[in-house]
């Protein structure tokens, strides 16, 4: 017998062990067993870990990924909700911000306030090209800017840039930028490409006009020499609808011609934005004063009507009972109920006049927001199943119980792993992760982020694949996801068995730095 030696308690070797999960690692390679060890914020060990950890974790019948990368959204409110509890449930631990066109502009100051007040989840931003044209270009949009304007908004882009933006993003069905020319988004496409930037855009048309917006991101891709990505790919408008393999032969064709472009997508046959889109853009130009007086001209209100029935027959449609309204801050009473129904509770009938008159009407305070019932599943997931296509909810922090918003902010992720791998089989879990993990973290340059391998950052996702799927419908749209074990940003856990922990150990990403 060996002697009695004196129990001397050893501090343990490891923050947190995760045991007896199946590691998906981002790759896309099959998951294997292993166990995963985190130290200091990072994974310190994957395998057979025989040492403790000061918390231990069983992950048995888990799969255990990287934390997911939600490369499209509108998170600029995690100042006020910072622990954007809808995106962390599903896994999400790393939000890239600043998309379609729309960010922070002073990217200092904003990634200076996430670290002082703490967020849940990590932080990059793109920053936005209708942000810096509204800076620089005064009240009087609807022209190409002056040599000075053009210089004033590549300094601001430079300025986000060296500040950490991960690129530039452009929104151009939305004013500003709606009237900027090529010429002007390649032009600001090459300060952030000579920062190693990417370009990302939610293109000019995602329905009838899709083929000369998508070359126009190539013409960007090309001229600018920057990386592309197609924000949010979609057709709109069932006369669209069957058109996705064509769309990937382009940009493949693209590719297969030196220039890189990838895309991202969110898994609902709905899309959600200002139900501003329904009125004529010329009609909007110079704010809600021109517009109020475009509306009292009969002659004008006529020609925007007219134009509007004609957009409706182009979609082989003649009512708008495929638009719900998501959010009235004039009339919550609105909320959840279609145009049609919206018209009849308003105005005393549900007619395409009344419901035309009812959307001008409610374009007078340019705050109404919608869900738009028009994209093909079939085209949905021929998106999905394409290896270049990665994820966004294209959604903000949701704060519980408010408005009727698209469910997408609550379900994205969880849905795709739950309805689309498990149930439809349209993509395996380990591509599906590689789609969430490796591939956002690649072509937006986080640093170290999603793989599970030894060094990088402890962002980890561990889910039961049996159990994981989205709950928020277009009808309640206030429910979590559920599915996961332990959900862990920089070694620290933010979601427990599907209820958060109130932790905020997310990071600014800067880019560059
Ligand atoms: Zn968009």
């Amino acid at each position: 017998m060996p002697a009695l030696a004196a129990v001397i308690p050893q501090a343990p070797a490891y923050d947190l062990v995760i045991r007896n999960g199946r590691v998906a690692d981002g790759t896309g390679n099959p998951a294997f067993r292993a166990d995963v060890a985190v130290r200091a914020g990072r994974i310190a060990a994957v395998g057979r870990v025989t040492e403790t950890g000061f918390h231990e974790l069983d992950a048995s019948g888990c799969i255990v990924a990287p934390g997911f990368i939600d490369v499209h959204t509108h998170a600029e409110a995690i100042v006020r909700l910072p622990l954007a509890e809808n995106f962390i449930r599903q896994g999400v631990t790393s939000l890239v911000l600043g998309n379609c066109g729309s960010s922070e502009l002073d990217m200092a100051a904003f990634f200076g306030e996430i670290e002082r007040i703490g967020v849940a989840p990590n932080v990059a931003s793109l920053i936005g090209h209708n942000t810096v044209r509204s800076k620089a270009m005064g009240g009087s949009f609807n022209r190409p800017p002056t040599a000075e304007e053009l210089a004033e908004m590549k300094r601001l882009v430079e300025q986000a840039m060296r500040d950490g933006a991960v690129g530039l993003s452009t929104g151009l069905i939305y004013q500003p930028g709606v009237f900027a020319q090529t010429e002007e988004i390649v032009e600001l496409a090459r300060v952030a490409a000579a920062l190693d930037g990417i370009y990302t855009s939610h293109m000019r048309s995602e329905g009838d006009a899709i083929v000369d917006a998508l070359n126009e991101v190539f013409r960007i891709a090309r001229e600018a020499r920057i990386r592309c990505e197609v924000s949010h790919i979609k057709l709109s408008g069932n006369n669209n609808w069957g058109r996705a393999a064509e769309i990937l032969a382009l940009i493949e064709k693209a590719r297969s011609e030196g220039l890189d472009i990838t895309q991202d997508q969110y898994a609902y046959t709905a899309s959600s934005t200002g139900l501003s889109q329904l009125v004529p853009q010329w009609a909007r130009e110079g704010g809600s004063d021109a517009y109020a007086a475009r509306l009292a001209d009969e002659a004008a209100r006529k020609r925007m009507a007219d134009e509007m029935r004609a957009a409706l027959a182009r979609r082989h449609k003649d009512t708008y009972d495929w638009v719900t309204i998501a959010a009235c801050p004039s009339d919550a009473s609105l909320n959840g109920t279609t145009v049609p129904e919206a018209a009849k509770r308003r105005r005393g009938s549900d007619s395409l006049d009344d419901q035309i008159a009812l959307i001008l009407e409610l374009q007078r305070s340019n705050d109404t927001a919608g869900i738009f019932h028009g994209i093909g599943e079939a085209d949905l997931r021929t998106f999905m199943a394409h290896p270049n296509t990665m994820f966004g909810a294209d959604a903000g922090v949701r704060e519980f119980g408010k408005d009727m918003p698209h469910p997408r902010g609550y379900g994205n992720h969880a849905r795709i792993l739950g309805r689309y791998v498990r149930e439809l089989g349209v993509l395996r879990l380990e591509d599906a992760i590689r789609k969430m993990t490796s591939l956002p973290a690649s072509t937006f340059r986080l640093q170290d982020r999603g793989v599970i391998r030894v060094g990088a950052w402890a962002d980890i996702a561990v889910f039961d694949p049996a159990k994981v799927t989205d709950r928020a419908t277009y009808d309640e749209p206030h429910q979590y996801a559920v599915g996961m074990r332990c959900v862990i940003v920089n070694g620290v856990p933010v979601v427990r068995d599907d209820a958060i922990t109130g932790a905020k150990p997310g990071r600014a990403l800067r880019h560059n730095h």
